[in-house]
């Protein structure tokens, strides 16, 4: 089993600095609660698509305002499959919160990895099967915009109770937002057909 890491952008977290200086501290210790929001979304849209894709989630984090999802065998998965997933983020944030994160210091962001994924497209075709799948990931965010809040709102409860942008959500708890376990187990196996 290979696993593949998201990481999401880093937010800004300081872009409401007071310029008085005994505020300051203050201020800095407290995260931009409505991008804390953007990102919690994007990475429940990653999720969750990857789920009603037929892959495994097995976690998702909130550290430090950067945001990961754990999906199992994603470059085992078809690259139109692998695309969805990838857009899906951004199409979360789009969609369902009508922002867009504004600070991206990183490179490995999901657009590198969508490159990456391009480079095994037929060069011919890449731009059709990418338009395809910002329109599947779009889709399935709208879609199943009930499950990604629900997520999203699982990993702000936990920010909020550890007083700082620190979250993961696994085993039980992220199968019970992701739709129950039962609906997991259905998917899992449905994914995975001829490994038994
Ligand atoms: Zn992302």
């Amino acid at each position: 089993m290979s696993w593949q890491k998201f990481r999401s952008e880093t937010l800004e977290i300081r872009d409401h600095q007071s310029p008085c200086t005994q505020t300051v501290n203050a201020v800095i210790d407290t995260p931009d609660l409505s991008n804390l929001r953007v990102l919690a979304v994007h990475e429940a849209g990653h999720a969750s698509c990857a789920t009603n894709l037929g892959l495994v989630v097995e976690a998702i984090e909130i550290d430090g305002l950067d945001g990961y999802s754990y999906v199992a065998d994603l470059d085992r998965a078809r690259p139109s499959i692998q695309l969805a997933i990838l857009s899906a983020g951004a199409a979360a944030e789009r969609g369902l919160t009508g922002r867009k994160m504004e600070s991206r210091p990183h490179e490995n962001s999901d657009a590198q990895r969508i490159a990456d994924v391009l480079r095994l497209v037929d060069r011919r075709e890449r731009a059709a099967v990418m338009a395809q799948a910002e329109q599947m990931a779009k889709r399935l965010v709208w879609v199943h915009r009930g499950t990604i809040f629900k997520v999203a709102t699982a990993l702000l409860q936990q920010c909020s109770s550890a007083g700082q942008p620190q979250a993961r959500l696994d085993g039980d708890a992220l199968s019970d937002a992701l739709g129950g376990p039962a609906v997991v187990a259905i998917l899992r196996a449905a994914a995975r057909p001829r490994d038994a």
